[in-house]
């Protein structure tokens, strides 16, 4: 009988968090946009930029449509990146500005680097800043966060889907509590979206980044929701011709926008189908694992948690070592923007994992075009590469 794991094209690609690949879906709506179709979006004394503004605004709905938002509450930026910093220091900065009153920002010690550094930022303009920890499981203790958010507070930031260990805060009851202390709540969605069902009036969210290249959509687009009603008043960071309703200066892409929107259009429309496929080819990754490699453990709530999403500590292993013994399969030791440098995960240490144990640790995140056959193709390798790493004679 042929094993399913035979015709399996290599590398297997189990790094769906770090970034994913362009649905080709997506892709055929972006081609025109970037050939025949070039005008400026804001050019619209002529049919060249009307019909690009026109994409514009169709993709604009498309994003609004997934998240329970309105058309005008959606800006258009260069990715998650970007929106984090935007939310963060925007709110900050018009606070400073034009009341000056709430001195407060709230995050969780276990947010992406970009929020962290944005919220760092915000120190040296006089705002008093708030890290808290998060539990073993990875998740906020609400007790502590209604503690920490006081009337003092103007923002609280709380992502809805980790990027490493994949657990999903509880982002209704934050949106609940900030809303009723008068502070602005911001997420980074980056993550959920098209994931975990996610809503900005089910969550009372006021500003939520997206990101297109982690929903199967291009690279450096993204987006920042703000809300109107009641509005959520940021500042721009860039001076310019003042696109997107003044709070992001610079002529948009409409081939990513256009991706991004077709992103956003099917992460919505196969979410719930999708989810079922993905916590099955997970779920069938870690039993596989369980069964064959022993000594493993999850890192982070097991329930509340993405349906891709697996990282686990491996017994007795060096990660980086294990990864050299695994050239055919794709997987991250850490989140993508410090997998450059040798240092253990933040958060992994911030779910209490000591040095040993985040370096025994991988991510394996599957995406919407896994199969079966490559799960089975990752178990087979990784039992296989664990067994070599783990009989290896210690180096001396
Ligand atoms: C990828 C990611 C970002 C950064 O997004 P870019 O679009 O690459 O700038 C921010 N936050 C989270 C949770 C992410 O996963």
């Amino acid at each position: 009988m042929a094993s399913r794991t035979a015709n399996i094209r290599t590398p297997v690609y189990l790094d769906n968090q770090a970034t994913t690949p362009l649905d080709p879906r997506v892709l055929e709506k972006m081609l025109p946009w970037f050939t025949e179709k070039f005008g400026n979006p804001n050019s619209t004394s002529h049919g060249f930029g009307r019909e690009a503004d026109e994409a514009v605004e169709h993709a604009r709905g498309q994003v609004a449509a997934a998240i329970g938002a309105e058309a005008r509450e959606i800006v258009f930026t260069s990715g998650a990146t970007e929106s984090n910093n935007l939310a963060i220091k925007g709110a900050a900065l018009f606070e400073k500005r034009h009341r000056d009153r709430r001195k407060r920002v709230v995050t969780l010690a276990t947010e992406h680097k970009c929020v962290l550094e944005s919220v760092r930022a915000l120190e040296d303009e006089g705002f008093e800043t708030v890290f808290l920890p998060v539990g073993r499981d990875g998740l906020v203790d609400m007790d502590r966060l209604a503690g920490a958010i006081d009337d003092n507070t103007l923002l609280v930031s709380v992502m809805a889907a980790n990027n490493e260990i994949g657990v999903l805060q509880p982002i209704a009851e934050i949106g609940a509590l900030a809303r009723e202390r008068g502070a602005l709540f911001h997420s980074d969605a980056a993550q959920a979206v098209g994931k975990v069902p996610l809503d900005v009036e089910a969550a009372t969210i006021d500003l939520m980044s997206l990101s297109g290249h982690k929903i199967y959509g291009p690279k450096g687009i993204g987006v920042l929701y703000v809300r109107r009603r009641p509005r959520a008043r940021i500042e721009p960071l860039f001076s310019g011709g003042g696109q997107e309703r003044t709070l992001r200066s610079g002529t948009l892409a409409p081939p990513l926008v256009v991706g991004i929107g077709q992103a956003c259009a099917l992460a919505a429309a196969e979410r719930e189908e999708e989810a079922v496929r993905l916590a099955g080819l997970r779920d069938r990754l870690w039993h596989g694992l369980e069964e064959r490699v022993g000594g493993i453990s999850l890192n982070g709530d097991a329930e509340r948690r993405l349906p891709g999403n697996l990282n686990i500590a491996i017994e007795g292993i060096d990660a980086l070592k294990l990864i050299e013994h695994l050239p055919d399969l794709a997987l991250s030791t850490g989140s993508a923007c410090t997998s450059a440098s040798v240092e253990t995960s933040y958060v992994l240490r911030g779910i209490g994992l000591d040095d040993k144990q985040a370096a025994a640790s991988v991510r394996a995140a599957v995406g919407r075009f896994n199969t079966p056959g490559e799960i089975d193709f990752a178990i087979d390798h990784l039992a296989e590469a664990v067994a070599q790493v783990r009989g290896a004679p210690k180096a001396s």
